[in-house]
């Protein structure tokens, strides 16, 4: 008999990155038995023994408080996670293949391995961000491998937290959104989310889905908007920030996500635009909003690029000090930043480069290596003798530096900005050449 007591659920998650072990932590949190999977098994050692693989605010604390209240363990054996819990989320990764498409390997697999194991009724719950009607191959391939006919129900419950803030995204989300077939999937999930008290919507499985790529999308459609409203503003003189401002009081459309800067980047918004491009075209639409927006966004990379050879001239030799190289603040995440793929271009045109950031150095080392790239404690030995610094990704250490001592540093007073954190005025009275996106300086 499947307990639907709110607060004490037997909960499994498969897949401890980003979202599994947010979600995980926070319904463990809530006062849930949950068991954290993954099949890799050094991470799965590392969170054992008390490590936690991803730097993520206030996410160690969580874990510990709750592993020593006995709610939440990590195993490497996915029976295991199947066999003890009644509720099965899916939060493995759903990468981009080449072509663009999602890669639904690890779903699948852990579709075939729920249906080995399934020892009684479970609800599997698709949390990866996955294309629509995937719902239904996760239920058809349940139903094909499974070896005891035992019930179950499949939904979709999509994430929306957002790496940095993720954990109070996660506690207080702008919405929940359940996706089910039965009334016994629905309930389930009603009483798992209850002490949450957030807006629900209730729906189908493959809206479920629509909702979750059409919102990340659309933002990220927002996100290009402004971008290309930069071009114009820089071209003629106006300032970028002041159109946003001047729109974002409309409430019809809201002042998020209207950042002009060197583009969007990290694991969601280019993989989720891809995949719903490629899944728009296999059902027979083709979208052209989102591949305009996908194009405005790698323009915006080249856009930033050219104004650091304007500047600069002849990039060999040179030294330019970087800011930031996770995706954005307060996470380690590396995936798609805007930071590694500038500093690949400037390592193909022959920079050196020193670069710091406050916890994605370890990831960053690994995908760019060390040759021509000297890694910086701070801001400051990043600006020492540079003849350029760049802001790539706008942490408040970087925010707060001490610009007059970042002049003495700098072999050249040039800043290059990506995300139009500074004050151009402050910047020119302390005798920088100060260069950012759509805005006169
Ligand atoms: P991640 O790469 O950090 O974590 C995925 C985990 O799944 C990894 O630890 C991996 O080892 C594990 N895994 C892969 N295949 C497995 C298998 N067959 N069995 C067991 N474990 C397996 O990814 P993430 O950032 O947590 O994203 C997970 C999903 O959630 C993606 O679909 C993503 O689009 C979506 N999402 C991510 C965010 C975000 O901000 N990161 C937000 C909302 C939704």
């Amino acid at each position: 008999m499947v307990k639907e007591r709110q607060g004490k659920m037997k909960i499994s998650i498969i897949g401890s990155g980003y979202v599994g072990l947010v979600s995980g932590a926070c319904f463990a949190e809530l006062g849930n038995r949950v068991i954290c999977a993954d099949n890799d098994a050094k991470k799965v050692a590392a969170l054992l023994a008390g490590a936690v693989p991803i730097y993520e605010p206030g996410l160690k604390e969580l874990i510990a408080a709750n592993v020593m209240r006995k709610r939440l363990v990590f195993t490497s054996s996915i029976k295991e996670a199947v066999v003890k819990s009644d509720i099965i989320f899916i939060a493995v990764g759903t990468p981009s293949l080449e072509n663009g498409e999602a890669d639904l390997t690890g779903i699948e697999n852990v579709a075939q391995a729920i249906a080995q194991h399934m020892n009684g009724y479970k609800l599997i719950v698709e949390k990866s961000t996955v294309p629509v009607e995937t719902g239904e191959w996760v239920r058809k391939t349940i139903a094909t491998y499974v070896k005891h006919a035992e019930g179950f129900d499949v939904a979709s419950n999509p994430e929306f937290l957002r790496e940095g803030s993720a954990i109070k995204d996660f506690m207080k989300p702008d919405r929940i959104v359940i996706g089910a077939e039965s009334e016994r999937a629905r309930k389930l999930l009603m009483s798992l989310y209850k002490p949450l008290k957030a807006s629900l919507v209730v729906t189908d499985i493959k809206s479920a889905e629509l909702i979750k790529h059409a919102s990340n999308s659309f933002l990220a459609t927002k996100i290009s908007f402004i971008n290309a409203i930069s071009r114009i503003c820089d071209k003629v003189g106006a300032d970028v920030k002041e159109v946003a401002f001047g729109m974002g009081l409309d409430q019809r459309i809201g002042e998020g996500f209207l950042s002009a800067g060197v583009g969007y980047g990290g694991s969601c918004f280019p993989k989720d635009l891809d995949a719903f491009i490629t899944i728009s075209e296999r059902i027979g639409y083709d979208f052209k909003l989102l591949k305009a927006a996908r194009e405005i966004n790698r323009q915006q990379q080249e856009f930033f690029l050219s104004k650091i050879k304007s500047n600069l001239w002849i990039l060999k030799e040179k030294t330019i000090g970087v800011l930031g190289l996770s995706f954005k603040p307060d996470t380690d995440d590396i995936r798609n930043a805007p930071a590694i793929d500038i500093i690949r271009a400037l390592l193909a045109e022959g920079a050196r480069l020193r670069v710091s950031d406050p916890s994605a150095m370890k990831k960053a080392k690994q995908v760019l290596g060390s040759q021509k790239i000297t890694y910086c404690r701070s801001g400051y030995e990043a600006a020492k003798g540079s003849d350029c610094l760049l802001l790539m990704t706008e942490w408040k250490e970087f925010l707060d530096l001490d610009f007059a001592k970042i002049r003495r540093l700098l072999k050249r007073p040039l800043v290059v900005d990506g995300r139009n954190a500074y004050d151009p005025k402050k910047m020119a009275s302390l005798g920088f050449t100060y260069v950012c996106i759509g805005r006169s300086v």
